[in-house]
């Protein structure tokens, strides 16, 4: 499996040299480039001591982040890309998961550790001509959310990737007519791998928007005046950013000819919004969460859709079963399905359970197939939430304030805007006895601590937390003060 994967993706890169893999509006790197800078790491990381199969990068969804990832696929170590907008706590739970061999970081993220800039592995030069292969079962490592306070790593191997692009390249989404593939999300996200693989496998351009820019207007409308791509991959809390942003339609974007959409609930009135505006592009909804490789369904949005209460996530395919279970849990088996966290046999075992003798992943989402095969997704049946596309265990944001010493206990619910979209998130405090600090001394003591996507927009202290009749936290009481 690593093989075809790898000979592949190889064959692509020496087959188009002096075409553009990268380009973020300013910089752009050829696939020769990328090839010369990937070998360079490889040697690097040959060089160094230690068994460890992990490399980390540090860093968003920037060029050297896809040099390391090329050197891992050359050299069959196993990338684990980084968000380097993490807290240092929130990194360090990962690198001691991890322990890896090298830690890579690009020139404007934080220094961690015993990492090493990327610029100055490349200024090294340090050429060996016996560079060794690993074998490798797994290409990838990414973090999702873990309800224990720590992040928990979901690995993907090589033969989920197969399982992936057979699908994925194959599918209604006719891939190959488009050329320049925006890149959102960072390489720590999975949405990133609808965009790299499909660049790396097809050689095509990634066009990735540098983040700094994502969190400003002006920036944003600049940006999008100026660079040019023709599929738009994003959640669509990104999508709707730039819609805010922009006057986003065809006549001013005439090169933006498909949208796909993947990781949080697609609503129907934005979709309607995209309709209008994009007559003659191609919109799709996927669905698929991080431990079954990036997406597993998807559907076109059409006008017909839009007559419906909601938008389907997708709909019934091959090759891969889709079980409506208890509480109509959708269950999942099949080659895209991952073989479990890494170093949590307990979380594995929970989030597995064996349906005529097969593994199947419990996804957590509540869904409803219909006869004609649509899927629509009808809400979590846990704590688990998404937030502007991020995925967020609720319980992971409590465990990381309570370590604050000054809170006895924590409740963090979301809040959600007027068409139930979650738009930020209340932390309902209990201080330790005797203890007098006030809101915005807790914030920035949560600033220091938490990822900038999980600190709440509100904190309430309280005398203590309220109790439903059999003592479980009562989160309506709570909903209604937030
Ligand atoms: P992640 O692992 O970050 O990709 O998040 C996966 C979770 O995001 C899923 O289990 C769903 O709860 C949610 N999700 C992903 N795609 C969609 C979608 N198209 N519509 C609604 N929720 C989605």
């Amino acid at each position: 499996m690593n093989d075809v994967v790898v000979d592949k993706i190889l064959r692509v890169i020496k087959k188009n040299k002096n075409k553009n893999v990268y380009d973020d509006g300013e910089l752009t790197y050829t696939y020769g480039e990328l090839d010369v800078f990937s070998d360079i790491i490889w040697q690097y990381i040959d060089s160094q001591k230690g068994n460890s199969n992990y490399i980390a990068a540090i860093g968003n969804n920037d060029f050297y982040s896809l040099c390391v990832l090329t050197a891992c696929i050359k050299s069959g170590y196993i990338f684990v890309p980084i968000d380097s907008k993490n807290s240092d706590e929130r990194i360090q739970n990962i690198i001691d998961d991890i322990k890896p061999k090298v830690i890579i970081r690009g020139s404007k993220c934080k220094e961690v550790g015993n990492s090493i800039l990327f610029e100055d592995i490349i200024n090294r030069n340090c050429i060996s001509n016996t560079l060794t292969r690993k074998k490798n079962k797994y290409m990838y490592v990414i973090y999702t959310s873990g309800t224990t306070g720590i992040p928990k790593g979901v690995p993907i191997s090589y033969s989920n990737i197969i399982s992936f692009t057979s699908w994925f390249f194959h599918e209604k989404f006719n891939i190959y007519e488009n050329e320049r593939i925006l890149l959102q999300a960072s390489f720590s996200f999975d949405l990133s791998v609808m965009s790299w693989l499909t660049v790396l496998w097809l050689g095509k351009t990634l066009v990735a928007i540098p983040t700094e820019i994502t969190t400003n207007y002006k920036k944003l409308r600049h940006w999008f005046n100026t660079v040019k791509f023709d599929l738009f991959i994003s959640t669509p809390s990104f999508a709707y950013l730039v819609y805010i942003s922009t006057n986003f339609n065809s006549y001013n974007y005439p090169w933006i000819k498909k949208f796909i959409f993947c990781g949080e609930e697609f609503n129907i009135k934005f979709a309607q919004k995209l309709i209008t505006n994009f007559k003659n592009s191609k919109i799709f909804n996927t669905y698929g969460p991080t431990e079954c490789t990036v997406a597993i369904i998807g559907t076109q949005i059409t006008e017909s859709l839009l007559k419906m209460d909601k938008l389907p996530i997708g709909e019934k395919r091959e090759n891969i079963e889709l079980i409506v279970g208890a509480e109509n849990e959708l269950q999942i088996v099949g080659d895209m399905v991952f073989d479990g966290y890494l170093n949590r046999k307990e979380e594995t075992a929970k989030s597995f359970i064996e349906i005529n003798a097969k593994k199947a992943y419990k996804t957590g989402d509540k869904v409803r197939i219909l006869d004609n095969g649509y899927i629509f997704f009808d809400g979590r049946n846990d704590n688990q939430i998404k937030k502007n596309g991020y995925r967020i265990e609720l319980e992971e944001v409590e465990c990381i304030i309570k370590k604050i010493p000054e809170i006895l206990n924590v409740v963090v619910l979301p809040i959600k805007n007027k068409a139930n979209k979650i738009v930020g998130l209340s932390a309902f405090i209990v201080l330790e006895k005797q203890v007098s600090i006030d809101s915005s001394e807790l914030l920035s003591k949560m600033q220091d601590i938490l990822p900038l996507y999980m600190i709440p927009n509100k904190i309430h202290i309280i005398d203590e937390i309220p109790l439903t009749n059999n003592k479980k936290i009562n989160r309506k009481l709570l909903e209604l003060m937030n």
